[in-house]
């Protein structure tokens, strides 16, 4: 190693952030059910779309960073599990990836959460679907904490998450998926893993025709550059 690679070298270690992918749900843990054909012969699970997403965005980003994934198999990781990760892998950033769905067929579109308290009512449905734990109950989290943990992360967060949707944006118009925007939620993964971050809706798997966009594996290589460079722009901005 010469001079100047080793000086790389030293430099990239003391910037280096981790950043830890988490792929919604796993295992008896579906999260929500879509079928890619009208007749409803052909299921799809949330649970492996964010699986196959987060490993892009995971092989995307390790050119840049440290990045681990919360599971990188199908199989039931709890919200705390999740959260207990990112003490072990010393992450300075948490992205959890989830897709969406509604009763309501016709509804579509990409949203992008940063936690913080918020009042919204519409952001409540999708609040209680991803703060379920593995048996179906809420998790009983000390408002306290989640206080706190706003307080301290939010700014970042709400930083983070603008970087991101910037990134994102030409993305989702080229594959016409609507855009949502970015919004305030009460995620507890978020809240539990103590950190700055990110929860991503991709879009709605209860919509067939917004099902075979996000689906492909052209769209999902897109959306993982477009990610990792929104967040490896907040990384750079905050050395
Ligand atoms: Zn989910």
């Amino acid at each position: 190693m010469n001079f100047f690679l080793f000086f790389l070298f030293i430099t990239q270690m003391a910037t280096a952030k981790v950043v830890l992918i988490d792929p919604g749900h796993g295992g008896e843990e579906s999260g929500a059910v879509g079928y890619l054909d009208a007749k409803r012969s052909r299921k799809i699970f949330e649970k492996d779309l964010s699986l196959r997403l987060a490993k892009k965005i995971k092989e995307e980003l390790s050119k840049s960073t440290t990045a681990y994934l919360t599971r990188s198999l199908d199989r039931a990781v709890s919200l705390q599990e999740r959260a207990d990760l990112a003490d072990l892998v010393k992450a300075d950033l948490f992205l959890s990836i989830h897709f969406n769905s509604s009763t309501n067929a016709k509804s579509h579109g990409f949203e992008l959460y940063y936690l913080d308290n918020n009042s919204n009512v519409a952001n409540h449905k999708v609040e209680r679907s991803e703060n379920l734990n593995l048996k179906g109950e809420e998790l009983i989290v000390n408002q306290i904490l989640v206080d706190l943990v706003v307080q301290q992360t939010v700014s970042h967060s709400r930083k983070l998450a603008a970087l991101v949707h910037e990134k994102i944006k030409p993305v989702i118009k080229l594959h016409k998926v609507d855009d949502r925007g970015v919004k305030p939620g009460l995620f507890y993964v978020l809240a539990l893993s103590k950190r700055p971050g990110l929860l991503v809706e991709v879009g709605f798997v209860s919509n067939l025709q917004e099902l075979k966009k996000v689906n492909q594996d052209k769209f999902m290589d897109q959306l993982a550059k477009a990610i990792s460079s929104g967040v490896m722009a907040f990384i750079n901005s905050s050395k």
